[in-house]
């Protein structure tokens, strides 16, 4: 599992361990957390009290610090991975859901006709349909699209970053997510994510 690290405002900068967690609590750079508790730490004994030192790591924590000025209003990162999570893992020409193996990033306009490697120049889409369509456009091919592509805001990028979300998390990082989102509605198995109530 991973935590949930937050700039001081409440922007998400990344998914961190839970020994990166321990060092930003030991450092004193938590202001403030969410979400249930994940993990307790129990350090040394005080020489003067007796009493042993405890961290216990939720599982959104917001830290001290400048945020990372990459996170609105730019785009989020590309991956293979990221960009089937956020077509659900369906073929965006027969409809059919396949394993991540079975899926191919497919250029809506061919790069031989100067398609774009970018968010709304690629879906998902199996190996048969890829290849079927070839170095053509949908309506060349005539094979419409089942659904349109976008461009996923700072709040999906996180989600579609972590296969395994604790409910918390998913429900913190969902209210930010519009309502027109396919991440936005409660459908975890369709989406093939995993989500926690506790580890
Ligand atoms: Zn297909």
């Amino acid at each position: 599992m991973r935590v949930l690290k937050l700039s001081a405002h409440g922007l998400p900068q990344s998914w961190i361990t839970l020994g990166e967690a321990v060092l930003h609590y030991a450092a004193d750079d938590v202001r403030w957390t969410m979400g249930s508790s994940v993990a307790v730490f129990h350090g040394g004994h005080n020489a003067v009290s007796g009493l042993q030192s405890c961290i216990e790591v939720h599982s959104i924590i917001g830290t001290r610090g400048v945020p990372r000025t990459h996170q609105q209003g730019m785009t989020p990162g590309l991956t293979g991975p990221k960009l089937f999570a956020r077509d659900c893992n369906m073929c965006a020409y027969c409809g059919k859901t396949l394993a991540v193996e079975h899926l191919t990033r497919e250029h809506i306009v061919p790069i031989c006709q100067n398609g774009q490697n970018t968010w709304m120049n690629l879906v998902t889409a199996c190996a048969s349909c890829n290849h079927r369509k070839g170095p053509r456009t949908p309506e060349q091919a005539c094979m419409p699209l089942l659904y349109a592509p976008y461009v996923p805001s700072i709040w999906e990028d996180f989600i579609l970053r972590n296969r395994r979300i604790l409910a918390d998390q998913m429900e913190f990082l969902r209210m930010h997510v519009p309502k027109t989102s396919r991440l936005a509605p409660a459908k975890d198995h369709a989406l093939g994510f995993e989500t926690f109530s506790h580890v």
